[in-house]
């Protein structure tokens, strides 16, 4: 999933979490709030798997830019 928007799909077994690096304003809401899950010092740097879905929807739910996104799989 590429194309003109550069968003990145990362998935788990029960939620994709997808970024979008042009929009985020670097609030660090996502690595602050959950860093299992979002780690800049890894590759790939979401993990989803490390937490629960709820825990990492509400995480995504909190990104003041909406660079980051999710939807429930499986
Ligand atoms: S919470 Fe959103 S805007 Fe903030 S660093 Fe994470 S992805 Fe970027």
């Amino acid at each position: 999933m590429s194309g003109g928007s550069g968003r990145k799909t990362y998935e788990g077994r029960s939620i994709a979490v997808t970024f979008e690096a042009g929009r985020c304003r670097h609030a660090a809401e996502c690595v602050r709030g959950l860093p299992e899950v979002f780690d800049i010092e890894r590759r790939p740097w979401i993990q989803p798997d490390n937490a629960s879905a709820d825990r990492t929807a509400e995480v995504v739910r909190r990104c003041p830019s909406g660079a980051l996104e999710y939807r429930r799989v499986g």
